[in-house]
């Protein structure tokens, strides 16, 4: 089975432009639970005046509903982030950084290495307080400034996060340069490195159209956790860094249509895919959403 972690309310509505009221994110991440989506990233501490779109995190997780099984994360860059988040009810810290120096150094204004101490620390502190804490390791597929990142480095920040006490592992392909083949070599180093027990998740960008080819690759590599975001949300032609997450509802419309079961409903994704478009005032990136499903896929 398929577990997707739905990052549209936080990695999708972050780079676009419309700035989306409080209530409108409640509902989306309410259909989102209807359409059987049990896992999301819902909100990011960072800071306010930096990313305006994610300044109602505490609002945000005040107004969800506490319902069993639903698992909602908030994304924390930093100690002050760490913070805030202590002060919500979030189940899930998303501790993340960059493995790339230069990537970090403008993202972060920090190195890898002090990303890491700092990290670390907020990874404990998260666990002792009786936080869920997702390990997010970003340009693991390549950096836009230094290209290739080598593998060794990747594995070293995976073993300091878990080493500190991280309950699972993500690697983002940050700005989309993955491939299948590249995919494949990754995981299978962190396996060998690791262990197949390690519960490893994969979050792609489709910035080049490889979206859901990467994430087949994962799983065929054995990974069964992927983010992905509602009709592939965060795409605006207008922002600087426009870059969509793989679209949720075609990645199950991929998955069902090859008998792997999603525990999701494709119909009432599509259906929130749709009525998120009309809200953005732009057409979004989903494909299944306008094509429609494929009557050998039902
Ligand atoms: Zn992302």
């Amino acid at each position: 089975m398929i577990e997707i972690c739905e990052v549209g309310p936080r990695d999708g509505l972050q780079n676009e432009c419309k700035i989306v009221t409080t209530d409108k994110k409640v509902k989306l991440i309410e259909k989102l639970i209807d359409a059987g989506i049990r896992t999301l990233e819902v909100v990011s501490f960072v800071n306010p005046k930096v990313v305006p779109q994610m300044s109602d995190a505490e609002d945000v997780l005040e107004r969800l509903p506490r319902l069993e099984g639903i698992r909602y994360g908030g994304l924390v860059l930093s100690r002050s982030g760490l913070e805030r988040a202590q002060k919500t009810s979030v189940d899930y810290l998303h501790v993340a950084m960059t493995t790339s120096d230069a990537f970090n150094l403008k993202n972060a204004k920090r190195t890898v290495k002090e990303s890491t101490e700092e990290l670390t620390k907020v990874i404990r502190e998260g666990v002792e307080a009786g936080k869920g804490v997702s390990g997010i390791l970003g340009t693991a597929f390549g950096c836009p400034y230094e290209g290739e990142v080598p593998i060794e480095r990747i594995l070293e920040s995976a073993e300091s996060f878990l080493s500190a006490g991280c309950h699972e592992l993500t690697l983002a392909d940050t700005t989309g340069m993955a491939n299948p083949a590249q995919v494949t070599k990754t995981v299978k180093a962190f396996q060998k490195k690791f262990g197949k027990d390690l519960n490893l998740g994969l979050h792609f960008h489709n910035t080049r159209g490889l979206g859901l080819a990467n994430t087949l690759s994962g799983y065929e590599a054995g990974i069964q956790r992927f983010d992905s975001s509602i009709a592939g949300l965060g795409g605006c032609p207008f922002a600087p860094k426009a870059v969509g997450n793989v679209c949720t509802e075609d990645m199950v419309n991929m998955f069902e249509g090859m008998g792997i079961n999603t525990n999701t409903n494709l119909t009432k994704l599509i259906e929130t895919a749709k009525w998120m478009e009309d809200y953005m005032d732009r057409p979004l990136d989903g494909m299944i959403m306008k094509a429609g499903i494929a009557q050998t896929a039902q």
